[in-house]
């Protein structure tokens, strides 16, 4: 299971509080430091883990159990309570209110943000909507036909011209055309390379005031580390980031920096992918990944 290192690492945190015989404020420390390691090492980026242990141990140490509830069960409550808040608290699915709903994708190249482009399509399609997507990627060679490839098996529609070299034109043309054409959701896929990546944050932020989407969505390689949060914050900088897709948290992936990476931008994780399959995408549910990271 995705993040398994890190569960285990708190579950034996948790552990050694609920076999203590009594709770004091020295094992409400050490569990605490347990607890701080557990995330550093899975990649957290170290300030937000300092702010979130911090959180933990106030609460920790300061409020008293309602009745009826240990001590060590209401401390055992508060770490599931602020590990949820820090990611995002409830699950908020991406919301269809009008139609079109136009979302925006924005990625380093090699995030898997085609694959989850590809994905997102499919997972409105079984959810009854008619999806358009739309190529505005003019920097790597074969995007459009990777993304066509991806979905043609489901009559999913494609716009793109491999010629064209304005990225922002694309976009807007794709818009306009899917608008025409009565779909229910647009989703734009943006290039993840550039020149340099000055160039590409620039290149966002003009696509993003030429199409405005109802959603700008960063996906983020859940195998990345520590470097998710400056990343996240780069993009932030160029537009409003409304939510996160985490790519590849099938795999080994500490995961930990992305999780950084939500609190970076401020958004929640929406869907997580968990394979290469164009069905590999799942809703984020931050209360029943923590039940299950914390077993
Ligand atoms: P892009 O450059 O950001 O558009 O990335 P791609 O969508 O082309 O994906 C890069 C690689 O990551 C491809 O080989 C994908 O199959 C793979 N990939 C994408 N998402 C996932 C995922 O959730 N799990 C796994 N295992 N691989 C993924």
């Amino acid at each position: 299971m995705v993040l398994d290192k890190l569960g285990q690492s708190l579950n034996n945190a948790l552990r050694k509080l609920a076999r203590a015989s009594s709770v004091d404020e020295a094992l409400v420390r050490e569990v605490v430091r347990d607890i701080q390691r557990a995330l550093l090492t899975s990649d957290v980026n170290v300030r937000l883990v300092l702010d979130l242990t911090k959180k933990i141990e106030k609460r920790a140490l300061e409020e008293r159990p309602p009745a009826g509830v240990s001590k060590k069960e209401h401390i055992i409550k508060i770490v599931y309570e602020e590990l949820t808040n820090f990611l995002g608290k409830e699950a908020k699915p991406i919301e269809i209110k009008e139609k079109p709903t136009v979302l925006l994708t924005v990625g380093i190249q090699g995030s898997g943000k085609t694959t989850s482009v590809a994905k997102l399509a499919r997972y409105f399609q079984k959810h009854g909507y008619k999806v358009g997507l739309v190529c505005s990627d003019t920097w790597r060679p074969g995007a459009y036909s990777q993304l066509k490839q991806l979905v043609e098996p489901y009559g999913i529609e494609v716009f793109g011209n491999p010629e064209e070299k304005d990225a922002v034109k694309l976009a807007r043309e794709g818009v306009e055309q899917f608008k025409k054409k009565g779909v229910d959701v647009i989703i734009v896929d943006s290039a993840g390379r550039h020149k340099e990546e000055k160039g590409l944050i620039e290149e966002m932020k003009q696509i993003s005031e030429a199409i405005n989407p109802h959603e700008v969505i960063l996906v983020i390689d859940g195998t990345i580390g520590q470097q998710a949060y400056n990343q996240a914050l780069a993009f932030k900088e160029a537009t409003p980031i409304g939510s996160i897709i985490v790519t590849k948290l099938d795999g080994s992936a500490k995961g930990g920096g992305a999780l950084s990476a939500v609190v970076a931008t401020g958004a929640p994780i929406k869907f997580i992918g968990v394979g290469e399959k164009i069905d590999d995408l799942e809703p984020f549910d931050p209360k029943r990944f923590v039940s299950r990271l914390l077993g």
